[in-house]
């Protein structure tokens, strides 16, 4: 037996493109037969630009943690709920990063850690014990970066609306030997289901999910793949 994890996922409580309410979508995924989910809401400086709805540092990070709050209520132990988020470096470029394993202490005294750039980032979530993958590296718009810069990329990402070029991803990842993820990066109804990883243990939280994408120990899931 296997276990299914979603690793790409939106809320409407945290994430402005979220259509579905955090509650609703563990409905979803526990219909899809996920064993747990990451709510990788979006994270970036645009995003908590307005001084009057976020005065400050802790507002941003309230914010973005209700979607995850609401979903870990909603789930009870019907589905293992886990905090991570899509970070995007807008001064830098538009590409955006999946990031796994924040602690929340570490997040609330990393102030404006979403101007800091993907490389001093990378080295933040070594000295962290967390993991960042490039979310959808062959959409358009994006940068794929220099192999190592970041702990690996997202091979299959299932948003419908976008040309994710998955195949290019899986090369690009073959030919440097990356670490892998597949996410369905669920934002409307029909996201969901497609993308997740496989692991022949179920995880009891996110330092769970990163050890096993440190080990390789997982299956990817997704069309092509
Ligand atoms: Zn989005
Ligand atoms: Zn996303």
């Amino acid at each position: 037996m296997m276990f299914k994890y979603e690793t790409h996922c939106h809320t409407s409580e945290s994430s402005h493109c979220g259509e579905i309410p955090a509650a609703e979508t563990v409905e979803l995924l526990i219909a899809n037969g996920y064993s747990g989910v990451v709510y990788t809401d979006h994270f970036t400086s645009d995003y908590f630009k307005d001084t009057s709805q976020f005065p400050d540092w802790q507002s941003a990070v309230d914010y973005h943690r209700r979607g995850y709050l609401a979903a870990k209520e909603a789930a009870g132990d019907r589905l293992t709920v886990m905090y991570g988020m899509e970070i995007r470096f807008c001064s830098e470029s538009d590409n955006d990063y999946l990031v796994f394993g924040w602690d929340e202490d570490v997040l609330r005294k990393a102030e404006g850690i979403y101007n800091i750039g993907i490389k001093k980032f990378h080295r933040f979530c070594e000295e962290h014990g967390m993991l960042v993958f490039q979310a959808h590296p062959f959409r358009n718009n994006m940068q794929i970066l220099k192999p190592g810069t970041v702990d690996g990329i997202e091979v299959f990402n299932g948003h419908f609306n976008h040309d994710s070029r998955n195949d290019m991803a899986q090369y690009w990842a073959t030919k440097y030997g990356l670490r892998r993820s597949s996410g369905s990066d669920a934002h409307m109804y029909d996201d969901y289901g497609h993308g997740g990883i496989l692991t022949k243990e179920p995880l009891g939280g996110i330092s769970d999910l990163v050890e096993v994408l440190r080990s390789g120990d997982y299956m990817l899931v997704g069309n092509g793949i």
